[in-house]
C-alpha cells in the first residue's frame, strides 16, 4: 500500500498526522505529506483512517 497527499487539495488542517503520525506529517509549506514508498503493514489501518477522515479528500491510499 502507498499513501499520497494531493497538496493542491490539502488545506493543512493537521488531522491526518494526528491520526497516523507514522504515515503523515506536516511539510514546511503547511501541507501534509505522506511517507515515501510502501506503508508499513502495521500502519495500513491508520493510513486508511486518515484517508477517510480528510475533510477535503486530499489523501489517496492504494
Ligand atoms: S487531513 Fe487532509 S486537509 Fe488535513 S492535513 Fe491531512 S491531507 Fe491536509
Amino acid at each position: 500500500m502507498k499513501a499520497h497527499v494531493d497538496k493542491d487539495t490539502c488545506i493543512g488542517c493537521g488531522l491526518c498526522p494526528s491520526i497516523c503520525p507514522d504515515v503523515f506529517s506536516m511539510d514546511d509549506d503547511g501541507k501534509a505529506v505522506a511517507i515515501e514508498g510502501d506503508v508499513p503493514s502495521e500502519h495500513e489501518d491508520g493510513a486508511k483512517e486518515g484517508e477517510e477522515s480528510c475533510p477535503v479528500n486530499a489523501i489517496e491510499v492504494e
